[in-house]
């Protein structure tokens, strides 16, 4: 007899361990580690999933009394590793097992069962996301042999259409309806063939220019320098971390593509992990030119059957690199050599909602369990990895930072030119276009050249800011900006709590707390906007294209977009942050970033970095080509480092001030944080759930160094859907088990009926 380990999926319970079942002879070749099966639990049909197999009845447990696997509901998805990971992960993000080795099944094929009413029978639901054939119809050898009579038109059209090579069922049946009868008159006499084939979806390409990756004819000293990094860190086996920290346009996809064929050489796969946003087409293709077939692709734009289709090629060994979102770390990859981390800072790495990890992190501890290289890029490398760098090591592993300063072939790195708008705005200037950045769209167009315009959209609406002086009040305790309420007519800090009344915008009695202007206001523009003043602004034969969250919504439109603008003779782009990263069009010799200041802006201590990495990554979009780029920033707050460092291209300058203030307030890189999150339609339970957790926190942590909760207060999205938010920061020093603290106490508190508890550790966003 073979007993399983199984995991029990029950949403509404946090069942942590596994339970043991015995297999029954009959199931013993399909319930294997990785298996989804149908137990019994707790008087009711439940969904699980095996995480051991053993021969070995389960310690004192009579084994007469051990429950069997009902049936077998989906063939492996995961192995040992992958358990291995979502225990880790279940218990650092403090996340129920169950839900992170859902993240490990095939995209689309999650089973659930239900039951009608109290006593109905128990229904298995299954989302349908499995494999597609295709009937493929080809002439036969014998139809050589085969004539039709004169009459039969449609047998002669048949022959015709395929004497061309095999053609898809569903499609012969849309160039000439009612085929399918001749097909089988046909195919009953031996003269077509009709087979199935498995067709894989997911597989598109593009027409973008500079979608490949020709191998240069030699690598910068830079390149060869990281490469050699990564080999020694594949050869130590011990998931060894090189961070390629390298200027836009430096060419880290190169180090990646050549550490891959490496990881190839030595029969091993590849995971490439490419923030959402940029896994473009573009970004794609590069890898699609070097791997060709070997390469599957997982992000949430695919539908779940090409999700599936690109899944299951990795499972049957079919491809090797991975090239995808977050999710793609949980591929059914068997001999990993290489993970490759792009724009490793990229807060989307984390995720939002449970289980709230972090890819960079979890793509670490796969590396030390796979005992494989981890590779992370960035221009602006995150503070976090920065810091273990700095230290050499982390978490047993040993982390090396590899430095690329040039671009290959001598490109040069643009000039970075500041404009300061609030002397834009005295000078009488209104528009949202500075007198500097208006001269070089007309140089743009007159020399028949491409330009690309970021509108920074996050946050802009909720601050009140100052149109002479650019000043927007901060919290005097938690140094982040404050928030303006309308309704209340007050200025509120979100890390706190405290707020204080102002007068009513637009009563014109008031001023601005700095300097006594009376020009405050809400600020902030809109894409529409932008691209219609340029409109105005520039001639007919300029084409304008907007990129944004509305002109995207479509599918394959983001992709049609870039093409558009890549076609274009003399263009400019006009997009929000999405247009930051991964765009390679050598054409490009103008960036304009219309208001540099409102992310820096956002009650959140990451503002300053985050700003900087945008800045950086949209400065990078210029002079990738043999022209010189050139980079306008406009800003009410020119003086500010994250501006004054990219103006200077000096990140040094950056970093110094961030690091030390962010030490001063103990936060990350300095310590870990972690924000619990409560929400829930009675204001009052929420507040007193917040407080109960606080002190239990407080109580759990007295007296320990570098322990520190903040809060509990209300959230900057005080209000969801009618579910009221606060939250608390709890801050602990880098070597603390948070998520193991948090859910204890968590699991302490007293139940409250409609109030939900987010643990969000690591987390990245505070709004
Ligand atoms: P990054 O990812 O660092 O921003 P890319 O990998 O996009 O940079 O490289 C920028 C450009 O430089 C690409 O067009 C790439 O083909 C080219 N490139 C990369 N390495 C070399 C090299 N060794 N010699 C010449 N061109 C190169
Ligand atoms: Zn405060
Ligand atoms: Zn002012």
């Amino acid at each position: 007899m073979t007993y399983a380990g199984v995991v029990v999926d029950i949403p509404t319970r946090a069942l942590d361990g596994a339970f043991d079942y015995s297999i029954p002879e009959a199931l013993a070749s399909e319930c294997l580690v990785g298996s989804t099966v149908l137990v019994s639990f707790s008087h009711r049909m439940a969904v699980g999933y095996v995480i051991r197999v053993s021969d070995e009845a389960p310690e004192g447990v009579d084994p007469s009394r051990v429950l069997s696997v009902e049936r077998v509901l989906a063939p492996p998805a995961f192995d040992e590793t992958s358990c291995e990971l979502a225990r880790w992960m279940s218990t650092e993000y403090a996340a129920p097992l169950p839900s992170c080795l859902r993240l490990m099944l095939a995209p689309g094929q999650s089973v659930r069962v239900r039951r009608e009413g109290e006593d109905g029978p128990w229904q298995l639901v299954c989302e349908k996301a499995g494999p597609v054939d295709d009937r493929w119809v080809s002439l036969s050898p014998a139809a050589a042999d085969f004539h039709p009579r004169a009459n039969a038109r449609r047998q002669a059209e048949l022959i015709e259409t395929l004497s061309a090579g095999p053609v898809r069922m569903a499609e012969l049946s849309a160039i000439a309806p009612g085929m399918s009868s001749v097909v089988s008159a046909l195919s009953k006499r031996g003269v077509v063939l009709v087979e199935h084939r498995r067709r894989v979806r997911g597989a598109q390409t593009t027409s973008l220019s500079s979608a490949s990756a020709p191998r240069p004819a030699s690598l910068t000293e830079g390149q060869r320098a990281a490469l050699a990094e990564v080999d020694r860190a594949m050869e130590a086996a011990a998931g060894d971390v090189v961070l390629v920290d390298g200027v836009t346009g430096s060419g880290k996809t190169e180090v990646y593509l050549d550490a891959i064929e490496h990881a190839r050489a030595a029969g091993r796969g590849a995971i490439v992990l490419v923030p959402e946003i940029s896994l473009t087409a573009q970004t794609v293709g590069r890898f699609r030119s070097r791997f060709g077939d070997d390469v599957a692709v997982l992000h949430s734009r695919l539908s779940a059957g090409e999700r599936f289709d690109q899944w299951d090629m990795v499972r049957q060994g079919q491809a090797h690199v991975v090239v995808g979102a977050r999710s793609a770390l949980f591929a059914p990859l068997s001999d990993v050599g290489l993970i490759v981390v792009d724009e490793e800072h990229e807060g989307s790495y984390k995720q939002d909602k449970a289980p709230r990890y972090h890819a960079r992190d979890v793509a670490a501890r796969l590396a030390r369990l796979h005992g494989c290289a981890l590779v992370l890029g960035s221009a602006t490398p995150s503070l976090e990895s920065l810091a273990r760098c700095d230290a050499g090591t982390w978490s047993g592993a040993t982390w090396t930072r590899c430095e690329m300063r040039e671009r290959p072939g001598g490109a040069t790195l643009p000039t970075v030119r500041v404009v300061d708008m609030t002397a834009q705005f005295k000078g009488g200037n209104g528009s949202v276009f500075s007198a500097p950045l208006r001269a070089s769209l007309e140089r743009v167009v007159r020399d028949r050249e491409k330009a690309v315009l970021m509108l920074n959209r996050r946050g802009f609406a909720n601050f009140l800011m100052c149109r002479d002086c650019g000043c927007v009040p901060e919290c005097p305790h938690c140094s982040t900006a404050l928030t303006y309420h309308e309704r209340t007519h007050s200025l509120v800090c979100h890390s706190c709590g405290l707020s204080w009344p102002i007068k009513a915008y637009p009563d014109p009695s008031t001023r601005c707390p700095s300097c006594g202007s009376r020009y405050l206001a809400q600020y902030g523009v809109g894409t529409q906007r932008v691209e219609d003043e340029l409109a105005m602004m520039l001639s007919d034969d300029v084409e304008v294209i907007r990129m944004d969250a509305d002109t995207t919504k479509g599918k394959g439109s983001h992709q049609a977009l870039l093409e558009r603008f890549d076609a274009a003779d003399c263009a400019v782009l006009v997009g929000t942050q999405m247009i930051a990263k991964g765009l390679d069009f050598p054409e490009v010799t103008l960036v304009g970033v219309i208001n540099a200041d409102t992310t820096l802006k956002l009650p959140d201590f990451r503002a300053a970095e985050r700003t900087y990495d945008l800045l950086e990554q949209v400065a990078g979009r210029a002079g990738r080509g043999e022209r010189p780029g050139e980079v306008i920033v406009q800003t009410y707050w020119a003086t500010h480092p994250a501006i004054a460092a990219v103006a200077d291209g000096d990140r040094g300058e950056f970093l110094a001030s961030e690091l030390a203030d962010r030490e001063e307030a103990c936060y990350p890189p300095f310590s870990r944080l972690a924000n619990v999150v409560f929400q829930g339609r009675s204001l009052s339970a929420v507040k007193s759930c917040a407080e109960e957790m606080a002190s239990l926190v407080r109580d759990a942590t007295d007296g320990t160094d570098g322990w520190k909760v903040v809060g509990p207060a209300e959230c900057v999205k005080a209000r969801v859907s009618d579910r009221f938010r606060h939250h608390l920061l709890v801050k602990a020093p880098l070597t603390a088990e948070l998520g193991p603290l948090l859910s204890s106490c968590a699991s302490r508190l007293g139940a409250r009926a409609g109030v939900t508890v987010s643990l969000d550790v690591d987390a990245y966003d505070l709004m």
